[in-house]
């Protein structure tokens, strides 16, 4: 039985019922215009806990003034029915009214971290996102909380948050799930043309293609990144943002790969901006 709340209060006084009864709670925050890779963290949740609560919030705080927020595929009905095949039991769908009262002040930072890859670009993104999940842990209060690779700098951000903050979640970073032509599942993927979509999967090609050419020997990141953006350019009308191969845990820049690190890339197709990253021992 999937129940709905949008009230802080409603949805607390049930968590409470389901915590005094001993039940586990898993927690998948998303912003809606779910699939597979949303589905993968539902069914990671319902495997290792009793109650699965799914947030759907499109977080206008992580949107920057040009960005698409108005845009962003809002799909209510759709959401709910897939929520509802996957037994997920608890729905939160609050307004921005709810988490973003009139005088809303307080945003959570992370330092450092949220310099490179897509921090250079998008200035406000992280701390937009790191305030919301903050806030929505504060308010489900989770026992775990699962996360996809996909957004690997928010994930390694989230984690670090956690830690710093002293937080009391697990937090459960699941793999990235693919179309089968290799292209990262996204909500964002539906803007993109038929030509655009059958360029895009470039981007995890060139990163597989880069891991091999690192597993080779060359490991001067600098090459590398050159090494992937010939691929990408060669291969679609991409317009590559950033390609940057950082520390797997800080997020910071290397100019050797070795140890675990992250090879991250963001390109436009048209105007829609897809991400993908790959993590591996160097
Ligand atoms: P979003 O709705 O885009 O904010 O994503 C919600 C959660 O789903 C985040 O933890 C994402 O990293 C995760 N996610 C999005 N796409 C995928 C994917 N293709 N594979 C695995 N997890 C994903």
């Amino acid at each position: 039985m999937t129940n709905t709340y949008r009230s802080i209060q409603s949805l607390r006084t049930r968590l409470k019922t389901l915590r005094t009864r001993k039940k586990s709670i898993g927690f998948v925050p998303t912003m809606g215009a779910l699939h597979e890779g949303h589905l993968s963290l539902l069914r990671r949740s319902r495997k290792e806990n009793d109650i699965t609560v799914l947030s759907i919030f499109v977080n206008p705080t992580q949107f920057g003034p040009s960005e698409d927020f108005r845009r962003y595929p809002r799909q209510e009905k759709n959401d709910e029915r897939l929520a509802i095949n996957e037994n997920v039991d608890i729905i939160f769908y609050p307004t921005e009214k709810t988490l973003y009262p009139s005088g809303y002040l307080t945003y959570i930072n992370i330092d450092t971290m949220t310099r490179h890859l897509c921090g250079a670009s998008r200035p406000e993104h992280f701390r937009g996102v790191s305030t919301i999940v903050g806030k929505l842990l504060n308010i489900v209060q989770p026992d775990k909380m699962y996360l996809g690779q996909k957004d690997g700098q928010q994930a390694a951000i989230i984690r670090k948050m956690v830690h710093d903050l002293n937080i009391p979640v697990n937090v459960r970073i699941c793999p990235t799930v693919r179309e089968p032509d290799g292209l990262a599942m996204s909500s964002r993927n539906a803007y993109l043309t038929s030509q655009q979509r059958s360029e895009a999967p470039v981007l995890n090609r060139a990163l597989k293609a880069a891991r091999e050419e690192v597993r080779s020997g060359i490991k001067r990141a600098a090459i590398i990144e050159k090494l992937i953006r010939k691929n990408v350019n060669a291969n679609s009308s991409a317009d590559i943002q950033y390609v940057t191969c950082v520390d797997a845990n800080t997020m910071q820049p290397v100019k050797t790969l070795t140890g675990r690190v992250m090879i991250g890339i963001a390109a436009h197709f048209g105007s829609t901006r897809l991400i993908d990253n790959i993590t591996f021992t160097a």
